[in-house]
């Protein structure tokens, strides 16, 4: 059953396996553009495999009870932290993330994720309606697995993401065939050994990996997938809407963003100066729920810009495993490449460079090779340009003024996105108008990426379809019957 140092293999009916076709795909290292592993280049046969495995497994898992399915997830989870420094590893080698950042937050995020569905379904609540006209009568709702269920996940946050799903899933007694990112697909299969050393049954976590016009389009097609929950790109999100919507599968669609970040003109800057450098920042700007897009109140843009650039410009970028790094590489060569065009496309459409727009002057040359970028700041480019309009998924940032508060609101709202949203003042009662105002499915306010795991997580317009999180993940995993008796005029 172990999982191979060099190869990625899928895991299906409880055991790693190649693809049937012994295709692989492979990977190297970002930050070294040193040969990393060959992951497996799975197809639809892979995944018709995986299927046979969860119509094996599924009836007898979705049969158990909460008490025991909880029982071994939170053996995942604790499994998850037994093994923090080997995935925190595995994670930074195949993103090119900074260690200190998959040691703090990946990891640990993964093992909540599972601590947190092993837990809720200890507790939950069921719904009941008393009806009296015109007949008196009790509805009441049961819920049970969907089934078999896919999961898609991106790179940028590898575990993190994929347990975000899988946790729900299994939680709610479905079995699942998964695929995390071809880019950085490994911690995804260390988890199949951890799951399985727990006593998760075979069949019921499935993991077939490769490209996502295959493996992904495969899970997506199979008729058995009655639910996909998928999280990326918005163009690959519509192409799976495509094949999915007429197939009548349920459909979770967590996607792209251009998240504002509002600075009004009461915001404390002190306070709020780290955690916007932070939310534009982090993880490389590599977050789908990075503040990209910064509007600042006109009285306060030149002190703004002041501190900004001073500590944007003090950031380290190096070494991923060097834990003076604040940023480590962007996960490929290619993704660099799309992101410094987009820096250049900014500057043509009117936009000024102040700091950043190329890579570090000095690198250690373990990593010379790696697709490093400085943090870039954009100054001033217009709404329509692209800077502004597209998610650039890079360590940059958009900086504009605005004269009201609700030209702040409008800008915010300008652009086919509607993630999140963040908000600094010191005015309450604004902050609450403005977020009513905002088209996002998350608005921070005086805080940036505080999450509760209770609370509905996804976004508007072109940034999803559905919510995940706390009771709207357990509800997306499974079918609802409404029952109603009839009760009848006598004792
Ligand atoms: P991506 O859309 O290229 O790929 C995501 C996953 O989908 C990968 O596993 C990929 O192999 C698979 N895939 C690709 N084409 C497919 C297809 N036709 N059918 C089925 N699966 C397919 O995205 P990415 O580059 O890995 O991730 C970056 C994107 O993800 C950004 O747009 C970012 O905003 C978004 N994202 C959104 C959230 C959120 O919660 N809203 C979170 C993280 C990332």
């Amino acid at each position: 059953m172990h999982a191979s140092p060099t190869q990625v293999q899928h895991f299906i009916g409880g055991s790693f396996c190649p693809s049937e076709s012994d295709a692989w795909i492979p990977r190297e290292n970002p930050a070294t553009g040193a040969p990393l592993r060959s992951i497996a280049r799975g197809q639809s046969e892979d995944v018709a495999r995986a299927a046979g495995a969860c119509a094996k497994a599924q009836k007898a898992w979705g049969a158990t009870s909460p008490a025991e399915r909880s029982r071994i997830l939170l053996q995942i989870a604790d499994g998850i932290d037994a093994q923090l420094d080997a995935l925190a590893m595995t994670e930074c080698e195949d993103t090119g993330k900074p260690l200190s950042l998959a040691r703090s937050l990946d990891i640990p995020r993964a093992a909540a994720n599972f601590r947190f569905f092993a837990t809720a379904i200890l507790h939950e609540t069921g719904e009941s309606y008393r009806t009296e006209v015109p007949q008196d009568a009790l509805n009441y709702v049961t819920r049970r697995p969907v089934g078999t269920v896919g999961c898609i996940s991106p790179w940028n946050l590898p575990l993190y993401l994929f347990t975000w799903k899988i946790a729900p899933a299994l939680a709610a007694g479905n079995a699942v065939i998964a695929k995390p990112s071809e880019l950085a697909p490994t911690t995804a299969s260390m988890l199949c050994e951890i799951a399985a050393r727990a006593g998760l049954p075979a069949g019921v976590l499935n993991v077939v990996h490769g490209l996502g016009s295959e493996a992904g389009h495969a899970i997506v097609a199979h008729p058995q997938t009655k639910a996909i929950s998928f999280t990326g790109g918005t163009t690959t999100g519509a192409a799976i809407a495509g094949v999915a919507a007429p197939m009548f599968k349920k459909l979770s669609l967590e996607l792209g963003g251009k998240n504002p970040t509002i600075i009004c003109a009461d915001a404390d800057l002190t306070v709020a100066m780290p955690e916007i450098v932070r939310s534009a920042f982090l993880n490389q700007g590599q977050i789908c729920l990075c503040g990209s897009r910064i509007l600042v109140h006109k009285t306060r843009l030149a002190e703004f810009m002041e501190q900004f650039t001073a500590l944007v410009s003090a950031l380290r970028v190096g070494d991923p495993l060097d834990a003076e790094s604040d940023l480590g590489s962007l996960v490929s060569m290619e993704h660099l490449a799309k992101v410094t065009a987009m820096i250049a496309r900014g500057v043509k459409d009117g936009a000024k460079i102040v700091t950043g727009g190329a890579p570090p002057a000095r690198l250690a040359s373990r990593v010379a090779k790696g697709a490093f970028l400085s943090p870039t700041v954009l100054l001033a480019p217009p709404q329509d340009s692209q800077c502004v309009q597209e998610e650039i998924f890079g360590p940059v940032v958009t900086v504009q003024s605005f004269d009201r508060h609700a030209d702040a609101v409008r800008m915010a709202n300008g652009t086919r996105y509607g993630l999140a949203a963040t908000i600094w003042t010191r005015d309450l009662s604004r902050a609450h108008r403005m977020a009513g105002a905002l088209e996002a499915g998350i608005v921070w306010v005086n805080c940036w990426m505080l999450r509760d795991l209770r609370t509905p997580f996804g976004g508007m317009k072109d940034s999803g379809v559905g919510r995940e999180g706390g009771t709207e993940a357990l509800r997306f995993f499974t079918e609802p019957t409404n029952v109603c008796i009839a009760l009848g005029a006598r004792l």
